[in-house]
């Protein structure tokens, strides 16, 4: 029984921004300024995380972002319902023909560990033509605002589900950022890094995951490694 934790954005799916749109028009509607969005590095982070930073940003308080989160989560969905279906979200290499193999599987369980929120990561997966349905476990981005919280999450939630008790042992966080390697640490799962998002290979390689590839078209050697084969 392994786990397979996917991130999405770089990993999953080619977002084309989509993402800082739909929380951008969210972050206007209710506060007036979505502040420094534009220049704000957003991977690796959880959307609990980039809100609070782009509100703290613009003067609003902690605590008024707290109550207010639900409020831009759905605002989000709403926005990304409009934006996502024009932004060309595609599948990154690979992953149609990699879904398509572990979907038959019975030794895995598949899960997803995210900074999207749970209200737009269904919507995101949806307009690359990825169904959501596919991933029974997930940690979103509007679960914690630090991402290394995250892993434990999944894991808790997959035991429940599973009846199985799962630790990092039999975890797999497979990620596109040094945000994601460094998650799989604090989860002591085995990190899986792609560079098929917006960090290259050699840079993912500094943080040492326990594999790296360019991207995850080579369906065989991706399926033995996360399958520890
Ligand atoms: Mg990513």
């Amino acid at each position: 029984m392994k786990l397979l934790l996917f991130d999405i954005d770089g990993t999953l799916i080619r977002s084309n921004s989509a993402g800082r749109m739909a929380m951008g028009a969210a972050l206007e509607q209710l506060f007036g300024s979505a502040g420094p969005l534009e220049s704000y590095q957003m991977g690796g982070k959880t959307d609990a995380r980039i809100i609070t930073d782009l509100l703290v940003a613009i003067g609003v308080a902690p605590q008024e972002i707290e109550v207010k989160l639900p409020d831009v989560y759905a605002l989000m969905a709403e926005k990304a319902r409009a934006i996502y279906p024009d932004r060309g979200i595609a599948p990154c290499p690979g992953v149609s023909e990699l879904l398509e193999e572990l979907r038959n599987r019975s030794d895995v369980f598949m899960g997803l560990q995210t900074g999207n929120s749970l209200s737009t990561s269904p919507l995101k997966l949806q307009a690359a033509g990825i169904d959501p349905a596919q991933f029974p476990v997930a940690a979103y981005g509007s679960d914690d605002l630090d991402r290394n919280h995250l892993p434990a999450i999944a894991m808790q939630r997959a035991s429940e589900l599973t009846g199985f008790q799962v630790t990092g042992d039999n975890t797999v966080i497979i990620g596109d950022t040094p945000a994601d390697i460094l998650c799989a640490r604090a989860g002591e799962a085995t990190a899986v890094a792609v560079a098929s998002g917006w960090h290259s290979y050699s840079t993912l390689a500094r943080y040492h995951p326990d594999f790296l590839f360019d991207d995850l078209s080579d369906t065989p050697v991706v399926l033995k490694t996360l399958l520890g084969e």
